[in-house]
């Protein structure tokens, strides 16, 4: 295990027991670590299974963050907003490369530091209110939806009036109907696999 930071520009933290940073408010009330995603499980030893933490002991966990960067191996992370993209990646080692730097720092530049370590943190937490916003429930109509929700709308509205003005058989208007539903469904799954590979 890395050595822990020495001393730090942020008193009131107490740190991680599985990454060791100072990324807790207080230990043993099952906080989770924004660095390493641990839930802070109070446990006897590093070798008890955290119920809190989907059966893990803590040294696997430890063992995940040193290899991965998280406290779990990217083929089996459970979490819901998926495992940790390039840009979480990112700012996450600038976060520890930053707690490292507190440790060794004069105390004239700690305050820059602390706040650079305040933004890392802020720019963690907005990935993952958007990923987490962007799930199946609460996702917004993107354009393409949009666009074919009106579609459908206008040739239906235009297939019912032709209908009822020029009596053109039921047949028909099934036909236009259903070609109208399959061009909306192709859409739709067009959309999703685009969103899919840009994620
Ligand atoms: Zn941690």
């Amino acid at each position: 295990m890395a050595p822990l930071p020495r001393s730090t520009e942020l008193p009131s933290r107490a740190r991680c027991p599985c990454c060791g940073y100072p990324t807790l408010t207080s230990r043993a009330y099952y906080e989770i670590c924004e660095l390493c995603w641990w839930e802070d499980e109070p446990l006897d030893d590093e070798t008890e299974a955290s119920v809190a933490n989907h059966g893990m002991t803590l040294s696997q966990a430890r063992e995940n963050f040193r290899t991965h960067g998280v406290m779990y191996d990217p083929a089996a992370d459970p979490r819901l907003s998926g495992p940790d993209g390039p840009r979480e990646r990112a700012i996450k080692q600038a976060l520890i490369a930053d707690f490292e730097a507190l440790a060794t720092a004069e105390p004239g530049a700690r305050q820059a530091i602390a706040a650079r370590i305040d933004t890392h943190e802020r720019h963690l937490r907005e990935i993952l209110h958007g990923k987490l916003d962007d799930g199946p429930d609460r996702r917004p109509l993107t354009p393409t939806k949009t666009w074919l929700a009106l579609l459908v709308a206008v040739l239906l509205a235009i297939s019912f009036y032709t209908a009822i003005s020029h009596g053109a058989p039921p047949l028909a208007n099934m036909l236009v109907a259903a070609v109208v539903l399959l061009v909306a469904l192709a859409g739709l799954a067009v959309e999703r696999i685009r969103a899919r590979r840009a994620r």
